[in-house]
């Protein structure tokens, strides 16, 4: 037999990506957005946890014409693999970066002059003319220039022979709740800058304010280009946004039965025995715990299992978590579980997991850790 690391059989616990689901995400969004609306894919935090590289492969197939991460490190990672889009950088970027900015083709969000200035510098270095986006605070209080301070930056960047002025930005910090009285308000602040730099004749060709919730509810802000992340993973970024019909989600978080137990009544499941029987239980124990990103909580949650809820016992352990099979008898050694996504008719959504950890959606995604491996089914990048 010969060992080799990179062919290790793959651990009973994985993040399984459905690419055809992905692909269809991106099909619906493109399709609901009026045709000169640009779709800028946000893949940052390795796609919200999905796999940046399939993820913005997949994305540019059906249409994005720009990738929005984070950091430069993520960025590299993109060109790295051979991917050749507009990338725009959101966040602000340290002096160190910006040599890298250029050489690797990525767009900075500008948000003060001084980066403006030490960006055209390095710039000119490269002989090459560099298209930048502002971002603009219009009440978010994040990154971005303060919009009663913008204009100012705009100009700036105006007269920057190396730098050419290609986009203004925003970014709401409310669109999708049922009120949208901050976004409008968010929106006119953008307005008013704008209007200002093109009373001065200071061109902006491209304008983008919109999130997931922003393309789904806010069409009058759709603008030149929208950022979609969260729903093209196939979540809803709120309970009351506009639905679009067939968004499913892309991630799910499986596992198999790796030990089945019998327990007597008095019996306890788990760490500070915060289960005991009182009848007889079946319990099978599925490799996978905190450490992998499960929330950490007790006698709380579910497993899937032949297609049945399976209720979780005892508390979350670092490696494993047990639950009760005791009215799924056919369950059976290395059995596939379902502890995020659906199995038969039951589904565990990304919002109930957001419950047990206390916390959003976003976080859900982001939160699985890479021991859990990644599994892309249903298609590749590039077909
Ligand atoms: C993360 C991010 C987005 C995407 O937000 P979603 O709610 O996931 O669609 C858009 N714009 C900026 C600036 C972001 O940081």
């Amino acid at each position: 037999m010969h060992f080799d690391s990179s062919v290790l059989p793959q651990r009973p616990a994985w993040i399984e990506i459905d690419l055809a689901r992905l692909r269809r995400n991106l099909q619906l969004i493109r399709a609901d957005l009026p045709k000169p609306v640009q779709l800028l894919a946000v893949v940052k935090d390795d796609a919200y946890g999905h796999g940046a590289i399939d993820a913005a492969q997949v994305a540019l197939e059906e249409g994005a014409t720009f990738l929005g991460v984070s950091t430069l490190d993520e960025a590299v990672s993109l060109r790295d693999a051979g991917i050749k889009a507009r990338i725009l950088l959101l966040g602000e970027r340290q002096e160190s970066e910006l040599p890298w900015c250029v050489a690797y083709d990525l767009t900075v969000c500008l948000n003060n002059v001084h980066t403006a200035v030490k960006l055209s510098r390095v710039a000119a270095g490269f002989e090459r003319r560099v298209p930048v986006h502002v971002k603009i605070n219009s009440g978010m209080t994040r990154y971005g220039v303060r919009w009663d301070e913008a204009f100012p930056l705009l100009e700036a960047i105006g007269n920057e022979p190396w730098l050419q002025l290609e986009g203004a930005m925003t970014h709401f910090s409310q669109s999708d709740e049922e009120v949208k009285d901050f976004a409008m308000l968010q929106m006119s602040r953008f307005d008013e800058v704008l209007t200002l730099a093109k009373h001065h004749r200071v061109a902006v060709p491209m304008q983008h304010l919109c999130n997931s919730g922003g393309f789904l509810d806010l069409p009058q802000a759709h603008r030149d280009m929208v950022r979609v992340g969260i729903l093209m993973y196939g979540i809803f970024p709120s309970q009351v946004c506009r639905r679009l019909e067939g968004i499913q989600p892309v991630m799910a978080i499986k596992a198999r039965i790796a030990a089945l137990q019998r327990l007597l009544p008095g019996e306890h499941v788990g760490y500070g025995m915060r289960y005991t029987a009182t009848a007889p239980r079946r319990i099978a124990v599925l490799p996978i715990g905190y450490g992998d990103g499960f929330p950490r909580v007790r006698n709380q949650g579910y497993a899937l299992l032949h297609g049945k809820r399976a209720p979780i016992l005892g508390g979350i352990a670092m490696d494993a978590l047990m639950v009760d099979v005791t009215d799924i008898p056919e369950a059976q050694m290395w059995d596939e579980a379902v502890l995020m996504g659906e199995q038969g008719n039951e589904v565990i959504t990304a919002r109930d997991m957001a419950q047990l950890k206390n916390s959003v959606t976003y976080d859900v995604l982001t939160g699985w850790r890479l021991r859990l491996r990644r599994k892309c089914v249903n298609g590749k990048a590039g077909q």
